[in-house]
């Protein structure tokens, strides 16, 4: 094989467009532009347009459509919940979350403590797994809101969000979950799993990026962020992004429909990839627990490899992947979800993550199992090190 490929495996970062997606939005664009609060039939026709698409997200968690209310996407999905909890509530001022949470919750609890709040942040163990004693125990008179991710977007595991939430019941605390990652790929209801909030967002499902929902369940007493008109019964100011909601919609109406037949497919692949590269690459290792966990996401670490220098060869060759580490400020810092589950920084900046899904094909996982052993082995021969460093003890579930 020696035609370059485009492959995109990059799902957990973004999804293209579905097509029919597309398609329903481009009529409100062109025609059906007018604003959902307005009294005549023009706008009245636009907001009914809206409350199909409410129903639409609502089925994909098993909610009612007036729990959701959406928003421009997954980040402001999750400040707003936490926001919400803390202003509902302001003799509480203590929350907990965990360690591999997305900066949208890390960095809000950053700002938090600046604020005289307190954050408790659960450790995971080297399966990236919680502790659900030690959260039970961080739970405390004054907590507010325990805030903990349904699927991790890193390493795809899966934490159990029906028990963290039966903890919460069980304390009369609040709960939410970032389910950005997890919806559409596992099954996610609010019924099974009874959160108090939830988080989506458009462009992890083929939607567009710009796009998000936020459940908040009956009854919960809510604080909008955005203040303004009285937009999404007064839970969020600011005239409604249509055409996008209607995408998101329709978005998760097809996740829905294809959910079945879309998750066997990439579960196949994403498994024969991962064993595949396990075998063909000495040393190298699985990041995070086998299961439970995403079926598209496949975390894997590589002896005395520089994730950075690695993706460059693989884009080089139309390959699409994840590192274990963000350039911030131009230093490379490691991975917070790595290094939490007791990865070295050298061990988590040598590691890819493989994230796939509608695009791929099963060509493109063959022309990445082709093309693989020879990139990790072209960096191990100028690593200043050699291969010789193991990457890692491997955990119980990870023998080689
Ligand atoms: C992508 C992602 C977000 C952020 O969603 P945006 O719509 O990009 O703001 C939040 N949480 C997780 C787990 C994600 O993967």
């Amino acid at each position: 094989m020696n035609e370059r490929r485009f492959c995109y495996f990059d799902h957990n970062a973004t999804t293209s467009v579905a097509p029919e997606v597309v398609d329903a939005m481009l009529p409100f664009f062109r025609k059906h532009w007018g604003n959902p609060s307005s009294a005549y039939a023009f706008g009245r026709d636009v907001a009914r347009h809206l409350e199909t698409a409410r129903a639409q997200v609502a089925a994909l968690i098993g909610a009612e459509p007036r729990e959701i209310l959406f928003t421009s996407c997954g980040t402001e999905s999750n400040n707003t919940a936490w926001n919400s909890a803390l202003m509902a509530q302001p003799d509480k001022r203590h929350v907990v979350t965990t360690a591999v949470e997305h900066s949208a919750n890390l960095k809000f609890a950053e700002a938090l403590r600046r604020r005289g709040f307190e954050v408790t942040t659960l450790p995971v163990d080297p399966n990236g797994q919680l502790d659900l004693y030690q959260l039970e125990q961080a739970i405390r008179p004054d907590t507010a809101l325990v805030s903990v991710m349904w699927a991790n977007n890193e390493t795809g595991v899966l934490f159990p969000i029906a028990e963290v939430a039966a903890i919460c019941r069980s304390k009369g605390v609040l709960c939410h979950t970032d389910a950005v990652q997890a919806a559409g790929k596992v099954p996610v209801n609010v019924q099974a799993a009874a959160v108090d909030f939830l988080s989506l967002s458009g462009h992890k499902l083929h939607a567009p990026k710009g796009v998000g929902g936020l459940y908040v369940r009956r009854r919960t007493r809510f604080v909008p962020y955005l203040v303004g008109g009285h937009q999404e019964r007064g839970r969020r100011g600011g005239t409604e992004n249509v055409p996008y909601i209607v995408g998101f919609g329709r978005a998760a109406e097809l996740a829905l429909a294809h959910f079945d037949e879309e998750n066997r497919r990439v579960r196949a692949l994403r498994d024969r990839l991962e064993a595949r590269v396990l075998a063909a690459i000495p040393q190298s290792a699985r990041n995070g627990a086998q299961e439970p966990r995403l079926p598209n996401t496949a975390n894997l670490a590589f002896p005395a490899v520089e994730a950075e220098a690695m993706l460059m060869l693989l884009d080089q060759l139309g390959i699409c992947a994840a590192g274990g580490s963000a350039c911030t400020t131009g230093s490379l810092e490691p991975s917070h979800v790595l290094t939490a589950m007791g990865l070295s920084a050298a061990q988590a900046r040598g590691s890819i993550r493989f994230s796939l899904g509608r695009v791929i094909r099963e060509a493109d996982v063959d022309y990445l199992l082709a093309k693989l052993p020879g990139v990790v082995a072209k960096l191990q021969a100028i690593a200043p090190d050699g291969p010789a460093q193991p990457p890692r003890a491997a955990t119980a579930d990870q023998a080689a």
